[in-house]
């Protein structure tokens, strides 16, 4: 048996939660494999490692001097390893990291060192072998993750190594710079090193009891999600639930590996256990989950009898193709079809994705309207409940709020619904209340 266990950057803030990942690491001898973070915030108002390294860099990069604000970076580090008591010395490494800010190494470079360092440490500590994710994790020319160059070379050398720390977040490219995945990228790592051993269970790390029902920063005190399948998982986590990377799922979805979420601070809890697919329902619940996320446009456009124009639907798609837009959603009527997406997607390119559109199939009428969030409500028990669509509409229409989209996925686990940004959370709680209480 084999796992491995990734530790998110709250679990690795300061001394004393190095001293709970070691007692949960050292409790059980299959856990072998550890994928730190960089430091994260040790209180509400601390600044997270990893945006102390952006920031530095950027000050080098503008031709600051950094001592001092390297130097907080470093008090970071060495208070971490004097009250661990370690006989260690990072030096040489600030000194080799400063040297490599001063001479442009890139930002990406700057971010990784957070992780890094802490893998440094946390080996040390643990006894366990370090291996530098750089030699081991690759991206290829396009800054696209190689995962069968990774995976070859990192199940090759992770053979040789009984227990090891690999620091999450980073590889190589090509030409041998240092890449970084997105923020959060830590997740992917643990993902990564999962699939390439092979493991039984991937644990990752963090300060909650597990994936919840639906954001803490919005609801109070969600209930806990005990077991969940890749696919709501994707829904979930793509539409904003911030407890494990959108994209953490694909490694370990290729070898059908379940991942435990835990609370480093409260290792009693079982946590959420996400499962290839699961028939045991949390009892009471027809969802699984309901999150979202703000910032998305929604352009409609408006014709007669577009329905039974054949190749519509390709030429408006056509014209977010030449424009490399991706859409989200397309929900569409007999005389009308909305395009949902991203709207930082429309920057720069508004002007002409509206000419562009006009041309191709010659509108009634064609609108943006910007400021819209979007809801995911996520449950693999709604294809049997019936009314679930009912009870959504009814919680968002009883709360005052109008809906501006529908969309339901045809994998029928998923409802989306559009409104506006201004009435965001409360359409989320009145959703979580009308299936949680
Ligand atoms: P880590 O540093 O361990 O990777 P993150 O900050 O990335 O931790 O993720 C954990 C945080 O995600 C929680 O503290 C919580 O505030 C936030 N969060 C947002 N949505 C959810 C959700 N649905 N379930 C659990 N946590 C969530
Ligand atoms: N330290 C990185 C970040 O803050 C990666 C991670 O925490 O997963 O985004
Ligand atoms: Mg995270």
């Amino acid at each position: 048996m084999i796992k491995v266990v990734k530790f998110g950057g709250s679990s690795l803030a300061s001394a004393e939660q190095f001293k709970k990942v070691a007692a949960i690491i050292k409790a059980e001898p299959e856990r072998r494999y550890v994928v730190p973070s960089a430091p994260g915030k040790r209180s509400k108002t601390d600044t997270k490692v990893t945006d102390m390294l952006y920031s530095c860099y950027d000050l080098a990069a503008r031709g600051e001097d950094i001592t001092t604000y390297f130097g907080e970076i470093e008090t970071r580090y060495n208070s971490i390893i004097a009250e661990l008591g370690l006989d260690l010395s990072l030096e040489s490494e600030f000194n080799t990291i400063k040297n490599a800010f001063i001479h442009k190494a890139g930002r990406d470079y700057a971010a990784s060192r957070g992780e890094y360092l802490n893998g440094i440490i946390l080996a040390k500590y643990l006894g366990f072998d370090f291996i530098d994710a750089a030699e081991v994790i690759f991206f290829n020319e396009n800054s696209q993750f190689d995962s069968e160059r990774t995976n070859a070379v990192l199940s090759a050398e992770l053979k040789k190594h009984e227990y090891a720390v690999i620091p999450g977040f980073y590889g190589s490219m090509p030409n041998d710079t240092i890449k970084t995945f997105s923020r959060g990228g830590s997740d992917i790592t643990g993902s990564i090193v999962a699939r390439a051993v092979n493991c039984d269970l991937y644990e990752n790390w963090t300060d909650v009891d597990g994936f919840l029902m639906t954001d803490p920063r919005i609801v109070d005190d969600p209930r806990v999600i005990s077991e969940i399948t890749y696919k709501e998982l994707r829904e979930l986590s793509y539409m904003g639930a911030g407890v494990l990377h959108e994209d953490a799922i694909f490694p370990v979805r290729f070898a059908g590996i379940p991942i435990n979420i835990r609370n480093t601070n409260n290792p009693e809890a079982h946590g959420t256990l996400i499962l290839p697919t699961s028939e045991k329902y949390d009892t009471g619940n027809v969802i699984t989950g309901v999150v979202g996320k703000k910032g998305f446009s929604v352009i409609t456009i408006e014709k007669d009898m577009m329905n039974a124009e054949v190749g519509f639907g390709r030429r408006v798609l056509e014209v977010l193709e030449n424009n490399e837009i991706c859409f989200e959603h397309l929900p569409s009527g007999i005389d009308n079809m909305s395009i949902i997406i991203n709207t930082h997607e429309l920057e720069g390119r508004r002007d002409r994705l509206i000419n562009g559109i006009c041309r191709a199939v010659n509108p009634e009428t064609i609108d943006i309207d910007e400021g819209i969030a979007l809801i995911a409500v996520v449950g693999r028990a709604m294809v049997k409940a019936k009314g679930t669509a009912a009870r959504v509409f009814k919680a968002i229409s009883g709360a005052g709020i109008n809906i501006r989209m529908i969309d339901q996925g045809s994998s029928e686990i998923s409802i989306i619904v559009g409104v506006d940004e201004a009435d965001f959370e409360e359409a989320l709680r009145a959703i979580y209340q009308e299936f949680v209480y």
